[in-house]
């Protein structure tokens, strides 16, 4: 494959935990349709999270070499933009048809890079995959919009323009599914693409853009370069990059040093550029970095931007060097459960929702609030919860696997100890599981708090671990105050057979992403992701009509076809 032909340093891997040897590959960067190595003598070991085997190494990307990438990308736009659409969407089919095909292999680099039982990554692909299919059919999705006879012989339409060369920001969680909310609608606009995978589990990408070239995708429209912070500054920087895409987390960026440092490269200089990508949701932030620096301080009065925050950086500091941002970031998502239930349907639900993939999907159930009496169900969630098998993503009856790292379990851990410290029931306590074979990996099994407030710090974080947080309320009407009080709008849920309780529910909570007695309400391809709150930043969601317009620039036409009459008219011109 050009994949395997191109990467240029191998070097023997360690035995694993099981005394079996490896190989582990650079991962290489895709500049201009070329895998290749970079020369960066830095490197982060990507480790398979049940086993901590070494499965390959992610380069830290050269300045250089990012340049690179950029530079290939944008000499590729001027004639993929005018490649005909239909043929843009038969790579889009081809790729369709590439992806099914290798589903195994790609759910294989999945799990052993990510965690996730093999079906749970299937999933994973599936779910990119549709957005795939959805990029088949982009010239109507693209179709402009046509006015004839706006004024006397004069027709008004508009057209919908590729924006030149974009880039996407990957989190570890979905390796193949977010790449793909990017990539299809992206290059199948007409625009060509920097991609950097989340630096712990790049595999799917990589087996993604070697699928894209078989697919027929030119040289140079798409582009993935490694890396971490510095890479992402890179894009956020970069003068060539005309719009990112970033899927992550709201997590605290690294030290005092580094925020100041941001603080005084940027504050000054981007004030205004700020103030228009602020969002009104962003306002119950605070930001007190900012309060050290007086002409920022009077900007951000209210704490509109939190900017200690990875996903707010990098959201802010893109747009403040003139790009289209959209930003996805982390999530508490909560669960309603009237008493009018369905009791088995709801007990399945909330453990599907809460434990699947380990917790660690943006949309996992991870709070439930249990309206009147909440002791029956948590008796019976204890019990269907301790009946999951925690195991290596590729053993056949795993329900869940590890979690993504040591230090990902050690967060899960404190954060669960820190609910117990301050007053929470531990009901289930997965802290110290063992599994058999796998004594190395990052498991941590089905937990569950009950009595949690909203003042504690394991509901105040997104814990990202399989932890089920439960809550009570005596009212529908207190369950929506908890909701809504978070600071958080992927997405809710509620289960009750009373319509009118749904209802209530869909028009009152603040959540972008609502379910009706459906756990994880992620849209299909034809809508889009549409988190909101703390949750988003920007103004178009992922894929759907929205992520068309993002990866795209509008412009309108106005046309005169007539015999002109003769005179000048100096004033405004008015519809005749
Ligand atoms: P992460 O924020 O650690 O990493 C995401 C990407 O950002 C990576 O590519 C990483 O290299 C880069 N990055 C991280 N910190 C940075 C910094 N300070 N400066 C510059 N770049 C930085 O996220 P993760 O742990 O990989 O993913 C899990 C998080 O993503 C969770 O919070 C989850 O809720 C969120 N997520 C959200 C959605 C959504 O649609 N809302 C979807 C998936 C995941």
């Amino acid at each position: 494959s050009h994949l395997e032909r191109q990467i240029v340093v191998v070097q023997p891997c360690m035995t694993n935990g099981h005394g079996k040897r490896s190989w582990i590959g650079r991962v290489p960067n895709q500049i201009g349709g070329r895998f290749v190595d970079s020369h960066s003598s830095d490197a982060i070991d990507v480790i398979n999270p049940a086993t901590q085997e070494v499965v390959s190494q992610v380069p830290l990307t050269t300045k250089e070499e990012f340049k690179s990438a950029v530079s290939a990308a944008k000499e590729a736009f001027p004639s993929w933009r005018n490649t005909p659409i239909t043929t843009r969407q038969r790579v889009m089919l081809k790729l369709q048809e590439l992806i099914r095909k290798n589903m195994d292999k790609l759910a294989l680099s999945i799990t052993k890079e990510q965690g996730k039982t093999l079906k749970d990554a299937q999933g994973d692909v599936f779910r990119g995959l549709e957005v795939v299919e959805h990029a088949c059919g982009m010239a109507t999705l693209q179709m402009g919009e046509y006015v004839s006879n706006v004024s006397n012989g004069i027709d008004t339409y508009s057209i919908r323009e590729p924006l030149g060369v974009c880039a996407g920001i990957c989190p570890f969680n979905f390796p193949a599914m977010i790449p793909l909310w990017m990539i299809p609608v992206a290059v199948t606009c007409g625009n060509t693409f920097v991609l950097k995978p989340s630096e712990k589990d790049p595999g799917a990408s990589m087996i993604l853009a070697e699928l894209a070239m078989e697919a027929g995708l030119p040289d140079g429209v798409l582009n993935i370069v490694h890396g971490s912070n510095d890479t992402v500054n890179a894009i956020c920087d970069d003068e060539d990059i005309r719009a990112v895409s970033f899927v992550g987390s709201n997590t605290v960026i690294s030290s005092r040093r580094e925020k100041k440092m941001i603080d005084l490269e940027w504050n000054m200089k981007y004030i205004k550029q700020m103030c228009m990508a602020q969002q009104p949701e962003m306002r119950q932030h605070a930001c007190p970095m900012y309060s050290l620096t007086p002409p920022v301080n009077s900007v951000f009065a209210y704490g509109y931007l939190d900017l200690d925050l990875a996903g707010m950086h990098i959201y802010s500091r893109a747009s403040a060097s003139g790009k289209r941002v959209q930003s996805n970031m982390g999530a508490k998502n909560h669960g309603v459960v009237m008493p009018d239930a369905n009791i088995d349907a709801t007990l399945n639900a909330l453990v599907a929702a809460g434990f699947g993939a380990a917790g660690q999907r943006c949309m996992a159930l991870s709070t439930v609030v249990f309206v009147g009496d909440s002791k029956f169900w948590e008796e019976k969630i204890v019990e269907r919860a301790k009946a999951l098998k925690v195991s290596a993503g590729t053993d056949p009856e795993a329900d869940l696997g590890p979690v993504i790292s040591k230090q990902a379990k050690e967060r899960v851990c404190r954060l669960v100890q820190s609910g117990v410290d301050s007053g929470a029931r531990l009901l289930l306590d997965g802290r110290n599981i063992k599994v058999p074979g796998y004594e190395q990996g990052n498991f941590v099994g089905p937990t569950i708090l009950a009595d949690v407030t909203a003042d504690m710090e394991c509901y105040k974080e997104e814990i990202f671990g399989p932890v089920l947080i439960c809550m009570q309320a005596d009212s529908l009407d207190e369950a929506i105050n908890i909701v809504n009080r978070n600071k958080y709008g992927n997405g809710a849920a509620i289960f009750t057979s009373s319509g009118i309780a749904a209802r209530k529910f869909q028009t009152e909570i603040e959540a972008g992403q609502v379910g009706i007695n459906v756990p994880i309400p992620v849209p299909l391809p034809f809508f889009s992701f549409t988190g909101s709150k703390a949750s988003f930043a920007g103004d178009l969601n992922f894929y759907g009509k929205t992520g068309v317009q993002f990866y795209t620039q509008i412009k309108t036409v106005t046309q005169q076809w007539k015999d002109l009459p003769g005179g000048v008219s100096l004033a405004m011109p008015t519809s005749q």
